[in-house]
């Protein structure tokens, strides 16, 4: 058996015949591929708007400026989640509050962020950062409505979840990032994500607000536009202090090729999920699954007693699971500016038992098999 890692790109002959016509066309960044994987995008997930960027991290950033984030301004996140999360809302020194997860779906509480904002005047925070967590989508309209009752921005960290969805109030079906609840709604496009740019981000709104202030910082606040004279056309206007978070056009071909696989992805990751649940039913807690929700499957996490023991015998037979994460309010740069926000038992709970098993469309059946046998042999 070879390596067997927790997350893989998966890159055909189709991608490389995209990305190699595009290296040998006119323009290797700033042409049309990232239009039209902007579109593309915007379409698949059902938004009105996408502003591709050159990763996630980034996306974040320029999200929390968008939404006029200031010095000293309060914003709630999740533990439970990468870093990137967290640490837009400190590029803007804005101050990070964490509430607690849901114990079974391990999504961020709605209770949790409910008594926390009870605790505090109206005005106290400025937004929410929901994650959805390992590709299960966050019910946005539940957070809507708390969001509304308190005036306060969202923007969702879609990174794992792009081909989600949950049902709203209405029997509606809702893609994760389609613009209807969350403000603004950010994915990536890392190797280990559904789809694979080398490095990228996209993000999505239905505010033309939003969307012309995300543009203009993502290529440096500057612009041809709304100018107050005309002194001729090599004349731009730097109107923001903005970055150069710009994808590429050879990447955005790659991002096309692979967004054109992605439902085939989820419908395989979510065959392999059927797999595991069915062999752990009964004898391992994994990820619970509400109603009307479309697992977009980043990740497959169970939870044990030992975990560091099933991490080392796995790695002994080369299945390199992977622990997502350590809660970010436990990371040292947070640790040190000291952690603000509700309890958070069912976080820290989580990660002492929580482990990634692997999950990616090219996971053979007999990897599939060989991972939940040597699982279940550990779980005896
Ligand atoms: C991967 C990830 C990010 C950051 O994405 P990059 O494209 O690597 O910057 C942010 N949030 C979550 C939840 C992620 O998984």
């Amino acid at each position: 058996m070879k390596n067997i890692p927790y997350g893989r790109q998966n890159i055909t002959q189709e991608d490389l015949n995209a990305v190699t016509e595009t290296l040998l066309g006119d323009f290797l960044t700033q042409g049309p591929k990232v239009q039209e994987f902007e579109q593309k995008f915007a379409q698949y997930v059902g938004a009105k708007y996408a502003v591709a960027v050159t990763n996630a991290t980034a996306g974040l950033h320029i999200a929390v400026l968008a939404l006029n984030l200031k010095a000293g301004e309060r914003v709630i996140t999740t533990p439970i989640t990468f870093a990137a999360s967290a640490n837009c809302v400190r590029y803007a020194k804005g101050e990070v509050w964490f509430a607690d997860i849901d114990p079974d779906t391990y999504i961020l509480s709605l209770d949790s962020i409910r008594s926390l904002l009870g605790s505090k005047p109206k005005g106290f925070f400025k937004g929410i950062i929901p994650v959805d967590f390992a590709g299960l989508p966050v019910d946005a309209e539940e957070y809507r409505k708390l969001a509304d009752e308190h005036g306060l921005w969202i923007i969702e960290d879609a990174c794992h979840a792009p081909g989600g969805s949950f049902t709203d109030s209405q029997h509606k079906e809702q893609r994760c990032g389609n613009g209807v609840y969350a403000d603004i709604a950010v994915f990536s496009f890392h190797p280990v994500k559904h789809i694979a740019c080398g490095e990228g981000g996209m993000l999505t709104t239905n505010s033309k607000t939003l969307y012309k202030k995300l543009a203009l910082l993502r290529t440096h606040g500057i612009t041809k536009e709304n100018m107050a004279e005309d002194h001729g056309g090599w004349f731009y206007e730097m109107q923001e202090l903005g970055f150069n978070y710009r994808l590429t056009d050879f990447q955005s071909a790659l991002g096309i090729s692979q967004l054109a696989r992605n439902d085939a992805g989820v419908k395989t990751r979510n065959q392999i999920a059927d797999r595991y649940k069915k062999a752990f039913e009964g004898k391992i807690k994994f990820q619970a699954l509400p109603n009307g929700q479309i697992n977009a499957h980043h990740l497959f996490v169970i939870e044990v007693n030992n975990r560091k023991e099933l991490y080392d015998q796995l790695r002994e037979n080369k299945i390199f699971a992977q622990i997502h994460y350590i809660p970010v309010h436990t990371l040292p740069y947070y640790k040190n500016i000291g952690y603000k926000g509700a309890d958070l038992t069912n976080a820290e709970a989580y990660y002492a038992r929580c482990i990634s098993l692997p999950m990616y469309p090219t996971l053979t059946l007999e990897e599939q098999g060989y991972v939940i046998n040597k699982v279940l042999a550990y779980a005896k």
